[in-house]
């Protein structure tokens, strides 16, 4: 099995939705992309947390076939905390406190390991700690990195040096048109792939995401659900479905990237229908089987020939 390794917050967050609201559950975009990767191939997870993260929580992790030997603990510190507040319509998001706690200080040395990984998924975390991981793995065959409206106003040399050694960017609407400087998504993608990646993939929330390159241009919407509980981790779920599917397997063609969307779509649509890890763990390979077919049934159409209009 071709390893992955995942880099990236493990959390404890305290969200409202409209839907009620939960108070230091266990959050982390690496944390929900481990989980949601785990569905298709084991991860090596790369982290730190702090005395407060509860223990469970990595030995879920590892009986879903992660290795954890990259997560440290800090004994004496607390884990990273984050608390946000959606609105209405589920679409927006207020950050209310952010502590980075352990997670500043975060500067990972890989185990032995996990050196020789093949795919890599470098969630929303500071630059300099991708490129740091970046500079140990001496294998990959295809890489991803997330980011954040911070790292594109505070750290943007470092994201560009990121960008320009990675694969494949995952980055919402509004992150495409901040770090391109223009409101034209095309063109805003566009602008992205010249600064180095190969794929841009724009994730657009409840109406799905857009896989741009320099050939290609790809949308799937996102799985429909009748009730969505809290977004929060969707994004990462969904990079963790698709690099997930990449490693399974293992290979990074367009036409691979297509099917890893629509994994990662089915995924994060499990997160969302639930607080912290709930929704993710009781996803089983029949759900996540069943909701693939919809959603391939869903971006059907038979195409008609020109000539029969
Ligand atoms: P998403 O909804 O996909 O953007 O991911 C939400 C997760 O990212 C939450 O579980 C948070 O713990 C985590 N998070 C929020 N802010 C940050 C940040 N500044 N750096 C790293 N992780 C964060």
């Amino acid at each position: 099995m071709n390893e992955i390794i995942i880099v990236g917050s493990m959390a404890l967050d305290s969200v409202k939705t409209p839907f009620g609201e939960v108070d230091r559950v266990v959050g982390g975009a690496a944390t929900y992309a481990a989980v949601a990767a785990s569905l298709l191939a084991p991860p090596q997870v790369v982290g730190v947390v702090g005395n407060d993260f509860p223990p469970e929580t990595l030995e879920m992790l590892q009986e879903r076939g992660a290795d954890t030997s990259g997560v440290e603990i800090v004994a004496d510190g607390k884990s990273f905390f984050w608390q946000g507040v959606y609105d209405y319509a589920l679409s927006e998001r207020d950050t209310l406190v952010t502590e980075l706690n352990v997670f500043g200080d975060f500067n990972p040395t890989l185990p032995e390991s996990y050196v020789g990984s093949r795919y890599c998924f470098l969630a929303n975390i500071q630059p300099q700690v991708q490129l740091a991981v970046l500079d140990q793995l001496n294998n990959t065959c295809f890489t991803m990195c997330d980011t954040m409206n911070y790292w594109i106003e505070n750290e943007r040399a470092a994201l560009e040096e990121v960008l320009s050694r990675v694969d494949l960017a995952l980055l919402n609407d509004a992150e495409t048109r901040q770090l391109a400087g223009m409101t034209n998504l095309a063109r805003a993608a566009a602008y992205v792939l010249d600064m180095g990646p190969d794929f841009v993939v724009i994730k657009k929330g409840e109406y799905g995401a857009t896989l741009v390159s320099d050939a290609e241009y790809f949308s799937i919407p996102s799985y429909p659900l009748p009730d969505v509980v809290d977004p929060t981790g969707a994004g990462d779920s969904f990079a963790g479905g698709m690099i997930g599917l990449l490693a399974h397997q293992d290979e990074c063609s367009t036409r691979q990237l297509r099917r890893a969307m629509a994994f990662g779509t089915v995924i994060a649509s499990a997160a969302i229908e639930d607080f912290s890890l709930a929704g993710l763990e009781r996803l089983d390979t029949s759900e996540l089987r069943r909701r693939y077919d919809a959603l391939r049934e869903i971006v059907r159409f038979d195409a008609m020939e020109w000539e029969q209009i």
